[in-house]
C-alpha cells in the first residue's frame, strides 16, 4: 500500500500562522483522513483533517 502524501496549508499554532508544508496523510480510528507535517518554521508537528477515507 502507497503512502499518500498531502502538500498544502497548514495552520501552525505555535507561530498561529498559515504555513506551507508537505508531509503523509494518515487514517486514524474513525476512519478520518489526517495529513501530518512539520512546521517548516518551528518544526512543530502540523496536523489537518482532510476528511472522511
Ligand atoms: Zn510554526
Amino acid at each position: 500500500m502507497a503512502e499518500e502524501t498531502y502538500e498544502g496549508e497548514f495552520y501552525c499554532v505555535k507561530c498561529k500562522a498559515k504555513r506551507e508544508a508537505k508531509g503523509n496523510v494518515v487514517v486514524n480510528a474513525k476512519g478520518t483522513r489526517m495529513a501530518k507535517a512539520k512546521c517548516p518554521v518551528c518544526g512543530t508537528n502540523l496536523n489537518r483533517i482532510l476528511g472522511k477515507a
